[in-house]
């Protein structure tokens, strides 16, 4: 087999600005060892998140130029509209300025407390929507998508098992809805398959529970069904997509994802009942329903972006990248959760710094290093990010330190790849010399954001 190539060429360039390892030293002092508080002009290779940070596509541009700023009823939002309705089959399609704009509209409908919302693994702003209402946020992950290094081709699939016995335990009345997330980015990028989604969709209606599709990589988790599941290697991942899609009463999609739209997102569903309340909050928060918290403009590039999405020469090149930096890590013997998931590559930070404790944030110290040696930006999931205190005030660390190095779509090229590769490498090799860290500074809540660390001695 030839090499898979990236599927564009490149007619609009941005510049990296490179630097030296002694001036990334000082930049990250003067950062606080945050990764988050780096400009992004000090970054060679920004793998921080695959959200918001695609390329578009001249046709993308071209729908920019195109987009009708219309207060209400521009031919924008019926082809936003026309397109939403095609891949998913839903009928009622109300635009948001981004994904958690469609939790926050979703969950102040049916949240409250007393409530529980079931999902394999919800995302933070998505958990973070649901708690705010005061209900609560339950993810019922299969066994092998707990364990980082045991592949298994669907590892974000859900514990249907876990699931009736959940609602057995709580009540059908009390779960107003259950929300599937694919592919399942807090849990590694790891698809779901079809078979799980419609076990889940039969326990949902013998319960009489909607079932809702968190959607923002849609095509990356039906180009997975395609190459892994039986039956679907000869249709289409449009064909997939739509009947994913069937199963579901509803969805929420950030188009920071998988629309390769810098901002936007989206509610769908068939409840005229529940979309009128979803329209009544989204004219207070958002904007008038033809256009939610968006320009025309965007509303044309995601509707563009949609269509580019389900493209199979973009989703194999897409799909094979993170799996080819994922081989070349795994033959350096670098520890990474296997197999590769559909827009990230993750550290396992615990086994590749083992020398230092979790008290010492060996997934930061990972990060530190990674920007130190290479310029590389990357993000730490582990103890920073989710770790909390007992009333001793001990760190309460997470289950996994993971350090996560998203991919932006059709952005970087195989060299760029490459030499990320070649930078984790060596960091691996010299790791013996890296030092853990202790915070000098916190906020209450999101800490990772803003807090400050120091390198201990
Ligand atoms: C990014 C993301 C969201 C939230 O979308 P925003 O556009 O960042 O608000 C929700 N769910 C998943 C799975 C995501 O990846």
């Amino acid at each position: 087999m030839k090499t898979i190539i990236e599927p564009f060429r490149i007619k609009s360039v941005e510049p990296i600005y490179f630097n030296t390892k002694e001036e990334r030293k000082t930049i990250l002092e003067n950062a606080y060892h945050n990764t988050f508080l780096i400009k992004s002009n000090d970054v060679i290779i920004d793998l921080l998140t695959d959200s918001g940070t695609s390329a578009m596509s001249s046709e993308q541009w071209a729908g920019i130029m195109r987009g009708d700023e219309s207060y209400a009823g521009s031919p924008s939002f019926f082809r936003f509209e026309e397109t939403i309705r095609q891949i998913t089959g839903m009928p009622l399609v109300i635009p948001t300025h981004q994904g958690r704009a469609s939790e926050k509209i979703l969950f102040s409908i049916l949240g409250g407390k007393g409530k529980y919302f079931v999902s394999n693994t919800l995302f933070d702003t998505t958990r973070a929507n649901i708690e705010f209402s005061g209900a609560e946020g339950v993810d019922l992950l299969c066994e092998e998508g707990k364990h980082p290094s045991i592949p298994a081709p669907f590892k974000g699939n859900m514990d249907t098992a876990a699931f009736k016995s959940f609602i057995a335990e709580k009540g059908a009345e009390n779960i107003p809805l259950c929300m599937i997330t694919v592919t399942n980015n807090s849990g590694g990028g790891q698809p779901v398959s079809m078979q799980n989604i419609k076990d889940v969709k039969k326990i949902c209606v013998e319960n009489n529970i909607p079932l809702f599709i968190d959607a923002c990589r849609f095509a990356e988790n039906s180009y997975f069904i395609k190459l892994r599941e039986e039956g679907y290697a000869n249709v289409s991942v449009r064909e997939i997509a739509k009947e994913l899609f069937s199963y579901a009463d509803g969805s929420t999609m950030s188009a920071k994802k998988d629309a390769f739209a810098n901002i936007g997102g989206f509610l769908a569903m068939y409840s005229e009942d529940l979309a009128l309340k979803c329209r009544n909050l989204l004219v207070i928060t958002e904007g008038f329903p033809t256009y939610g918290g968006l320009a025309g403009r965007d509303l044309e590039a995601i509707a563009i972006g949609l269509n580019e999405v389900l493209d199979e020469n973009y989703l194999q090149y897409r799909i094979r990248s993170i799996e080819y930096l994922t081989e070349k890590l795994v033959k350096a013997g670098v520890p990474v959760m296997q197999p590769a998931g559909g827009h990230a590559v993750y550290l396992d930070a615990k086994a590749f710094l083992s020398h230092i404790t979790v008290t010492q944030y060996p997934g930061q110290a990972l990060v530190c290093a990674l920007y130190t040696e290479g310029g590389i930006r990357s993000v730490e999931i582990g103890s920073l990010m989710f770790g909390k205190y007992d009333e001793n005030q001990n760190l309460v660390p997470a289950a996994l330190e993971l350090v996560r190095l998203a991919i932006p779509r059709r952005v970087y090229t195989q060299s760029h790849i490459d030499y990320v590769a070649e930078v984790i490498i060596e960091v691996f090799q010299n790791k013996a010399t890296i030092k853990g860290l202790s915070i000098t500074e916190e906020a209450a809540i999101l800490r990772h954001f803003t807090a400050k660390l120091k390198p201990i001695q």
